[in-house]
């Protein structure tokens, strides 16, 4: 695992360092290893960070927003962007300010509902793709952990309903919607193979209901979930793999426009999350490490249930008359500073030595980590932010 140096050198402890060279390097290969007919769309939702948005930004098609909040923040940092609103919950203030963006290019419609909602509201055309809920059966998504279709779920619509939103669409009343195609987003850690099936059988899915209508349906978003692997951090998802099977895809659907929004599997490898051991600890036959901050930052072991993969920085420097707790070649499980038992980071992890002031750094914690923690609880402070800039060197000036 390759870690930034500038995270020893740290003073203000915990810390969360963005490498966002990394991070725009990492993105200009996933963009290369895609067909032109895919565009890549960036779910905020996995991390809303003004300074990554803009990193990503040129880099990706546009950014795929779930929720007002979103909707303003993602637009007042990358005004130019194209933005797609999804959402399974749209309030009709929601509906309302963004019927107000232009930068708003497509709607992901997740109900009868909200199309009435939506047809009410617009003032202007509005272009939709109904979210549809589609079994994908052949066992895609057994044993995915964050399943959000082939089964009962809030997300989308079921393909039983999608021929009544259909029927309305041919109405005067929704005249200002132009459905331009089928959004389906089902799971999330699918690694390339399974991604792929998925996106054949939304396609293919697609593809039936537009023919069975006389429709011409030619965008097809298949959503995000590509994995990333908390156990082998140096492992990414298999883009090349993924884009070639696009590319046939496409191959057999010559007027299809594909799209993606990936979260994770973007930003997860960007983020790290840098503290220090305050105390360790042997208990009842465990050794444990607790450090300076803990879930309330970095909530994504806790949620999953996993530990977060770290690297010790050893620090020889012990400034203290008492002995130095520590413990050698042992599993420790690595806690943070909550009153709680699910305060924990990593369980049982093999350390070859670990003492208190010792500095941990947690990897993967670009997705899903801080935005997604619960920071007020036990009025600990916040860590400080660190952004690593794109070390591009700028082209040379012209001579005088
Ligand atoms: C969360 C979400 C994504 C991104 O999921 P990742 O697993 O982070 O890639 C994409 N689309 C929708 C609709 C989502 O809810």
């Amino acid at each position: 695992m390759s870690v930034p140096a500038t995270a020893a050198a740290l003073t203000e402890l915990p810390a969360y360092l963005y490498d966002l060279a990394a991070l725009r390097a990492h993105a200009r290969r996933v963009r290369a290893a895609l067909p032109d007919r895919v565009e890549l769309y960036y779910a905020a939702k996995a991390n809303p960070e003004a300074p990554v948005l803009a990193a990503l930004h040129g880099l990706v098609d546009g950014y795929e927003v779930s929720s007002g909040g979103e909707l303003a923040h993602v637009h007042a940092t990358v005004p130019d962007a194209p933005l797609a609103f999804g959402g399974p919950g749209k309030s009709p203030e929601e509906i309302a300010a963004a019927l107000r963006l232009p930068a708003v290019r497509r709607w992901h419609v997740e109900s009868e509902r909200e199309l009435h909602a939506l047809a009410a509201a617009a003032d202007r055309p509005v272009d939709v793709l109904l979210r549809v809920n589609l079994p994908v059966g052949g066992g895609a998504l057994d044993g995915v952990a964050l399943a959000m279709g082939g089964r009962p779920t809030p997300f989308g619509m079921d393909p039983g309903q999608v021929a009544r939103c259909l029927a309305l669409l041919a109405t005067p009343a929704f005249a200002r919607l132009r459905l331009r195609g089928i959004h389906a987003h089902l799971a999330s850690g699918l690694p390339a193979a399974e991604q792929l099936r998925v996106a054949e059988r939304i396609v293919g899915w697609s593809a039936g209901l537009a023919a069975r209508h006389g429709l011409a349906l030619d965008e097809v978003n298949v959503g995000g979930g590509m994995a990333v692997d908390y156990e082998d951090p140096d492992a990414r998802f298999d883009w090349p793999r993924f884009g070639r099977g696009l590319a046939e895809l496409l191959a057999r659907h010559p007027s299809l426009t594909l799209r993606i929004e990936p979260g994770r599997a973007l930003t997860a490898h960007c983020g790290w999350y840098a503290t220090e051991v305050l105390d360790v600890k042997h208990s009842h036959g465990e050794d444990f490490a607790v450090v300076r901050g803990g879930t309330h930052h970095l909530r994504t072991p806790a949620t999953r249930g996993h530990s977060q993969p770290f690297t010790v920085l050893p620090v020889d420097h012990w400034p203290h008359p008492w002995p130095r707790p520590g413990v050698t070649d042992s599993p420790v499980t690595v806690c943070g500073q909550l009153c709680t038992p699910k305060d924990v980071l990593a369980s049982r992890a093999p350390v070859p030595a670990l003492r208190a002031g010792d500095r941990l750094l947690f990897a993967m914690a670009g997705a899903y980590a801080w935005n997604i923690s619960h920071h007020e609880f036990l009025m600990h402070p916040r860590p400080a932010f660190h952004y690593l800039a794109d070390r591009t060197p700028d082209p040379p000036a012209e001579a005088p």
